[in-house]
């Protein structure tokens, strides 16, 4: 079968590799339908992120079941979200509801990482996908819902929803703050997500401005980041009244910016007793951190891999009722054939559809 491979920096190839079969009763085998463009994947592609090739490439993927064992729980012809992360749902930690760290896999094993946890699993660019423990990864496409919508919602649309979604729970009706930046999508889906979900202001702040026109798709309040100005802004208020100086204050804040400094003012943001969770990977060994800001107002502070599968039911309930739209942020929609030479395009999310199968 055909499966891209990532290379190097900037450089695929289509290799031809043994097609997958199935092993045990519960696995399946799947065709991807549409491809949805990791937010990862285009620092990968670049070289910004220091991935070794050669690995399949791509992880997030809306799939169509063409064989499946006896116990499996899906049939051929079903259409599928593959989660990129693998899990077996049946050790104590997936148990716990941590498919992240499943103790049937190697750390971080993942579709199309294979530096990330040292194990290729094979790639969503491929004619064939190979899932185990079919029965528990994989979740059906609602009715109505097309694939290339939700493209993504086998990692970056529920890493978007779970910055959001149980604080949002926890504070109904409280108002979040969401900076874009170096986690493109995600970043853009958890402020997408905030709005579904009944926050009060949502205010989505970014310098991008083809990330902001797909904020406001959402309907929500969309500004140019301008950091500089603003924390001038947060230092004179601080001046001249000590009790109710700094910045606007939410009781719920995302960073997707990957900017030390925007973290910085991300944690100023929050409200006393509030929650900020960062989707950006900060690459450096260290990252600075205002731990006393973060002391004296009570804050906590969430980073951390998604845990994909089981936000995702509740993301795609979401879409299917009309509630919540990830296509809003999709920038462009690429076939397969041109996949490698539109992986470093810039625009929020790429969706490639397979267009190898006619
Ligand atoms: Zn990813
Ligand atoms: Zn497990």
């Amino acid at each position: 079968m055909r499966q891209l491979t990532f290379i190097k920096p900037n450089t695929f190839e289509l290799q031809d590799v043994p097609a997958p079969k199935l092993n045990a009763d519960t696995d399946a085998i799947v065709r991807p339908l549409a491809v949805a463009r990791c937010d990862l994947d285009l620092y990968i592609a670049s070289g910004f992120a220091p991935y070794a090739g050669p690995f399949a490439f791509g992880h997030e993927a809306v799939a169509e079941v063409v064989d499946a064992g006896s116990k499996a729980g899906v049939k051929p012809g079903e259409r599928v979200v593959v989660p990129f992360q693998l899990s077996c749902g049946r050790c104590a930690t997936c148990r716990r509801g941590w498919t992240n760290t499943c103790e049937a896999f190697p750390f971080r094993a993942a579709y199309g990482l294979k530096p990330a946890c040292g194990s290729e699993f094979g790639g969503a660019l491929s004619d064939l996908m190979y899932v185990p423990f079919a029965d528990h990864m994989l979740v059906r496409l609602p009715k109505g819902l097309h694939p290339v919508a939700v493209a993504s919602a086998a990692d970056n649309v529920p890493d978007g929803w779970r910055a959001v979604a149980a604080h949002l729970k926890a504070r109904p009706g409280a108002n979040v703050l969401v900076v874009g930046g170096l986690a493109q999508s995600v970043a853009l889906y958890a402020a997408g997500a905030a709005a579904c979900l009944g926050a009060g202001r949502v205010l989505y702040l970014d310098d991008d401005p083809v990330r902001r026109a797909a904020a406001a798709r959402f309907g929500i309040v969309v500004e140019p980041l301008n950091l500089a100005e603003r924390r001038e802004t947060a230092k004179a208020n601080r001046s001249t009244s000590l009790a109710t100086g700094g910045p606007e204050q939410f009781e719920i804040t995302v960073d997707g910016s990957g900017d030390p400094d925007a973290l910085d003012y991300v944690i100023s943001s929050t409200a006393p007793n509030g929650v900020c969770t960062s989707v950006a990977i900060y690459f450096a060994p260290a990252t600075p951190f205002p731990l006393v800001k973060m002391y004296s107002k009570g804050i906590t502070f969430i980073t951390g891999r998604v845990e994909a599968r089981g936000n995702l039911p509740a993301v795609l309930d979401a879409c299917a009722a009309g509630h919540f739209h990830p296509e809003h942020v999709t920038s462009r929609v690429v076939p397969f054939s041109a996949a490698a030479e539109a992986m470093t395009d810039s625009g929020p999310k790429l969706v490639f559809t397979n267009d190898w199968v006619k």
